[in-house]
Parts: C-alpha cells; sequence; structure tokens
C-alpha cells in the first residue's frame, strides 16, 4: 500500500445548493510546487461508478484520491428545487433488479418510494388515442398482433446478446451492420408498431433508432434482464423513485470520502510508467499505482495519454457518443390529471416533449410532471431559449391534460447536451459496427489504467445500478493487483 494521501488540504463540499467550486478551490501553485499528491489508486470522475470504486478500494485498505471535473459530485445525477421539493435533474428512478443500488440505498437510509401508476396512460401514435392500463401500449387494434411479434422478437435477439461481451454471439456481426431502424423496416409493416418503437428507443436511450446498432440495442435490454423490463414501470426500469432524490447517495458517498474528492479538477493527463500513474489536471499532479477512469468514452477521449492509447481503445472512445437528452419538471398546484382518472404518463408520436410522468409529491400537496426531449427533439430544442422550450412543453402536455397544463407553479429543466462536462445522456450509443469492432477494448485494462463507468457494466448498462457495479468490478481488478 501506498504512503496514505487521503487528507490533501481541500474539503469536498457537499450541501444541496452550495456553490461547491469555491469552496474547493486550492493553492495549485503551491502544491504543485511541493511535488504531486500520492494515493494508491486515483479515480478519475466522480460519479456513481468513481465513488463507488473509491469507496471499495478504500474499504479493503487502499489509499484513493478521486478527480472530479465539475464543482459537484454525482455526474449524470443531479439536484434541483422546484416548488419546495428537491428533485433528481438527471437519473431519477430505479427498478427492482437493479439490485447494487437500492443496497446503496438501504445502506444509506434512503427510501424508495412506488412511481404513481393508478389509473390509465395515455398513448396518441399514428393518428390512434387511447387510455389504457398496464405495461402495454394501446396501439390502433390491427396493430397489436403485430407489436406483439416485434417485441417477441426483440425479445429473442436480446436473450441470444451475451452479456458482457455480446459482440461474440453467433450472428453478431450481421446484427451489428444493422441499425435499429433498418432492423425495423425489415421487420414490422405496420405505421404504428414502426413508431411505437421508434419513440421507445428515444425514451430508452435518447437516440434516434437510425443512430444505434441493432446488436447494442440487444445487449442493452439483455443488460437489464429483457426489453420488456427496459421500458417497464411496475417491475421494470420505472418502479420507484427515492425520497429527496437519488443524487444524495452521490453526496453521502463523497461526504464518507471527505477530503479524498477534489472538485474543479479535470484530469488532463494521464502518463504511465513502469512504477505507477501520473494524473495532471490544472490543480496539480497526483502520483498513484493505478488510475481507474470513469468518464464516459466521449469525455475520456479528451485526456493526454502517454503513452497514446492502444488504437482499439482509441477507436471506441470516438465511436461512443452520448444521446442527447433535456429533463424538465413542471410543478401544479395540484395534480389534475389525477382527476381524469389519468396516470400522467403519455406516449405520443405528436409531440416533441414526451414520455412525460407524474411526479408529484408523495403526500400530493402539489401536482408534478417530469419528462423528456429526448433524441432528435432534443437537438432541435436544446440551442432553443428556455421561455420557447417552456411553450412547447406546455402546448405539448395541454394536448392531453387540458388548458389547465398550461398554468404551472413551477418551470425546472435541464439541457444535458449543452452541458459542456457531460455532453449529453443518458448513455454513450454505439453505432453499427462498433461493438464487434471495439467492443474489447470496453473493459480492458491499458497497462495501469483501468475503465469504469455505467458503458463498461456488465449488467443495466446505461443506469446509475449499472454505474455502482462497473465501480465495483474495477476496484476489485485494482485491488487484486495492488
Ligand atoms: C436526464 C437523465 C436521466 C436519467 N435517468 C435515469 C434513471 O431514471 N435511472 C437510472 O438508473 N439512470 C438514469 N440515467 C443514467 C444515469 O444517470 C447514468 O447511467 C449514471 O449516473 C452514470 O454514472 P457514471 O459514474 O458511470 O458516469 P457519470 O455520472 O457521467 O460520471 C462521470 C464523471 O466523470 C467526470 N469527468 C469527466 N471527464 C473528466 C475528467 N477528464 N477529469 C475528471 N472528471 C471527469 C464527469 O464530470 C462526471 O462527474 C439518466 C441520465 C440522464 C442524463
Amino acid at each position: 500500500m501506498g504512503r496514505q494521501a487521503d487528507a490533501p488540504t481541500r474539503r469536498a463540499a457537499l450541501g444541496f445548493g452550495v456553490g461547491m467550486a469555491g469552496l474547493a478551490a486550492a493553492p495549485a501553485v503551491a502544491e504543485a510546487a511541493a511535488g504531486p499528491r500520492r494515493a494508491d489508486v486515483i479515480v478519475v470522475g466522480a460519479g456513481f461508478a468513481g465513488l463507488t470504486a473509491a469507496r471499495e478500494l478504500r474499504a479493503a485498505g487502499h489509499s484513493v484520491a478521486v478527480l472530479e471535473a465539475d464543482d459537484r459530485v454525482g455526474g449524470r445525477t443531479k439536484p434541483g428545487q422546484i416548488a419546495g421539493e428537491v428533485v433528481d435533474l438527471g437519473g431519477q428512478w430505479v427498478g427492482p433488479t437493479q439490485t447494487r443500488l437500492l443496497a446503496l440505498a438501504k445502506a444509506m437510509g434512503v427510501a424508495v418510494y412506488p412511481q404513481y401508476a393508478t389509473g390509465k396512460n395515455l398513448i396518441d401514435i399514428a393518428g390512434h388515442r387511447a387510455a389504457y392500463q398496464g405495461e402495454i401500449p394501446a396501439l390502433e387494434p390491427s396493430a397489436m398482433a403485430e407489436f406483439a411479434q416485434v417485441v417477441g422478437k426483440i425479445e429473442a435477439l436480446s436473450a441470444a446478446a451475451p452479456m458482457p461481451d455480446p459482440w461474440t454471439a453467433p450472428g453478431a456481426e450481421a446484427l451489428d451492420a444493422q441499425t435499429i431502424e433498418s432492423w425495423l423496416l425489415a421487420n414490422a409493416e405496420t405505421p404504428a408498431v414502426r413508431s411505437a418503437i421508434r419513440l421507445i428507443v428515444r425514451a430508452v436511450l435518447s437516440s434516434e433508432a437510425s443512430q444505434v446498432s441493432m446488436l447494442a440495442f440487444a445487449a442493452y435490454a439483455s443488460a437489464a434482464g429483457s426489453f420488456s423490463e427496459l421500458i417497464a414501470t411496475r417491475g421494470g426500469a420505472q418502479d420507484a423513485v427515492f425520497e429527496g432524490g437519488v443524487w444524495q447517495l452521490a453526496a453521502k458517498m463523497a461526504a464518507d470520502l471527505g477530503p479524498a474528492v477534489t472538485l474543479g479538477a479535470p484530469a488532463v493527463s494521464i502518463a504511465q510508467d513502469d512504477a505507477g500513474v501520473t494524473v495532471s489536471t490544472p490543480k496539480g499532479d497526483w502520483r498513484g499505482r493505478y488510475v481507474v477512469v470513469t468518464a464516459p468514452p466521449p469525455l475520456a477521449s479528451r485526456i493526454a495519454y502517454a503513452p497514446a492509447l492502444p488504437a482499439m481503445r482509441d477507436g471506441l472512445t470516438q465511436r461512443m457518443p452520448l444521446g442527447c437528452v433535456i429533463k424538465v419538471h413542471i410543478a401544479y398546484a395540484r395534480p389534475f390529471w389525477r382527476e381524469q382518472g389519468l396516470t400522467g404518463l403519455v406516449l405520443s408520436d405528436r409531440t416533441e416533449f414526451g414520455p412525460w410522468f407524474d411526479h408529484s409529491p408523495q403526500d400530493g400537496s402539489h401536482g408534478a410532471l417530469v419528462g423528456f426531449y429526448d433524441g432528435g427533439p432534443a437537438q432541435a430544442w436544446a440551442d432553443r431559449s428556455p421561455d420557447e422550450r417552456k411553450t412547447q412543453t406546455l402546448a405539448d402536455i395541454a394536448r392531453y391534460f387540458g388548458e389547465a397544463a398550461q398554468s404551472p407553479t413551477g418551470y425546472l429543466e435541464e439541457v444535458w447536451t449543452r452541458a459542456p462536462l457531460h455532453r449529453g445522456g443518458y448513455v454513450c450509443v454505439p453505432g453499427p459496427g462498433v461493438l464487434t469492432a471495439f467492443g474489447p477494448a470496453l473493459r480492458a485494462p491499458v497497462g495501469r489504467i483501468h475503465w469504469a463507468g455505467t458503458e463498461t457494466a456488465e449488467a443495466w448498462v446505461g443506469y446509475i445500478d449499472g454505474a455502482i457495479r462497473s465501480g465495483e468490478r474495477a476496484a476489485a481488478e485494482v485491488g487484486a493487483l495492488l
């Protein structure tokens, strides 16, 4: 074990609403003159993957230093405040098989409660509008049989996509040569079925069906257990939410790590030699025996590596863009859609905004909706003004919930696609041909550099649960070498 260096001079400030950048400011010049700070393992990124890796390594007796580019922890999870409630501007929901995230919440004393799902969902696809109960979207009756067939085919492809190495499946190359869109055109004839699958892909991946490899989609569903689990509310990935928001789990993990976390410290370069690694940031250098990089591939590619990364790994980071997403919370005096017998869930191909869900507080003290601009609409609306987006959002909701939707008491949004340190969400999506050509580089260490982050997860890729699992895996890999 290297010299304990978990206690540099600065402290991570973690309170919600606190301006953390100022508190984390440090005399970089003096520290640089004193030489690099040291820890056994340097962790790049303080999202759920990085914080988990650091916790695990420290629990195993190793010293860690976590370097985070942003002025807060949490990465693609982030707190916001609307109508007196703390809400999640990034990751939010948890499902019953996301056992690592549920275990973390339990250990930290944070409760979850079910996503509101009482009443009927609304669907409006290919000109057919319906209210329905349960998890199977009620398309026009003549499309339902084909929809079931297509879902069955996706489930079969997902079951045949072996995680964690889907590129090894028989027929992987042929599937990877197709986008979801080209597969859909070959496997579905009904416009309503095509439109529904396109909308689901947007909602699940924040990307267009034409931008994602069909093998990657099958693997994504496989990592979640099944396609159905990805899209379901009850029993699926949208089953429950956290009292007070999921971000607080990241804040609590960082508080436990204390001064080992340094904010506002982007890793600019990583140099490795026979004895260790040096990670350079504008706040000085850190020296360790190993480094765990948890930044998603398009952000990890901004770091300068010496020696240069192998072509496989460098190629991968150039070919896994983040999806496009804008998340919006809207508060109302009361959840008036419940009075119409509605759950609040709306899936429509006539709106820019959507899908959206009920996110009213448990005590029903006011009404709240949460929803997304995903994929193409996020790309189209990211560069518009907040007022234009608000007008569009409220008009889209009013189309289904009536004029009361035009009188919110609060409006809050996060344009992830324009957040320079994050560059989008929810997850990086390989296009056609990427996984079969570059997939093996996803988790393969490069010398003393180990990779984590939800994109590298073996289960629940793209989700917080997957991020935690990836942090645990990377910590185990490095721990075995120390
Ligand atoms: C709008 C939205 C909604 C979502 N909804 C859900 C949901 O409901 N449920 C769910 O489970 N998941 C959801 N997700 C996905 C989930 O948030 C992510 O899968 C998860 O948070 C990823 O964690 P991570 O640690 O792998 O990566 P990140 O959270 O991205 O963490 C990586 C960290 O690395 C930092 N970093 C980058 N480059 C550097 C550098 N050079 N030096 C230092 N630090 C660097 C970044 O600032 C970031 O903090 C959502 C995401 C978004 C954006």
